[in-house]
């Protein structure tokens, strides 16, 4: 695939504050596409289909994987997310910069078949703070928090892996940082 060097990464643990991130990043930089992804997580209050992420039933997942639609694809606190290949693949031969906000087992997957993108780890000040950030947000149930806090934990061991590494004490120092490393 051409274009490698256009594909940029994000992860970080869930709460971590990668979604405000991306849209402050998206605003000022125009010639960004961010991909949208599937996911069979129900919409949250306000997320719109087709804009937050493709919402589908499990069987319409499972059919996108063995049509092999997707660049990546992982489970999650429960519920089976991916990047749905054929956009990702048409931005890139355009020249675009094409950026994934994705959890941990998608960035591995991404890392094997795009050695040349670009990865970073988005981390908390705190795994204190990081659970104050999950709990405050208020859109998860007891046991999905749990399961997202568990999952943070995994993730925060495996930010060595990564390209770069932005601790989220400060948005818009963070994104200043952010917008140094793509563009150079
Ligand atoms: P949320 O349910 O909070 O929107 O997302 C949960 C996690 O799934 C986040 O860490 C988010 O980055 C990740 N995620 C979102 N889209 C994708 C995707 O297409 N692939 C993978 N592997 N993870 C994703």
């Amino acid at each position: 695939m051409t274009n490698q060097k256009g594909l940029i990464l994000i992860t970080g643990p869930s709460g971590v504050g990668k979604g405000t991130l991306v849209k402050k990043l998206l605003a000022e930089n125009k010639n960004i596409w961010l991909s949208v992804s599937a996911t069979t997580r129900l919409p949250r209050e306000g997320e719109k289909d087709g804009k937050d992420y493709f919402f589908l039933n499990k069987n319409q997942f499972k059919n996108l994987i063995d049509s092999n639609g997707f660049l990546e694809w992982a489970q999650f606190a429960g519920n089976f997310y991916g990047t749905p290949k054929d956009e990702v693949q048409s931005k890139l031969s355009l020249g675009k910069k094409v950026l994934l906000e994705i959890e941990l087992e998608g960035a591995r997957q991404v890392r094997k078949n795009f050695p040349t993108g670009f990865q970073i780890f988005i981390a908390p000040p705190s795994f204190q703070e990081l659970e104050r950030r999950i709990r405050e947000r208020g859109t998860d149930s007891e046991d999905a928090i749990e399961r997202r806090l568990l999952r943070a934990k995994e993730e925060l061991d495996a930010q060595k892996e990564f390209d770069a590494v932005i601790i989220n004490d400060d948005i818009n120092r963070a994104l200043v940082e952010i917008k140094s490393l793509i563009n150079k």
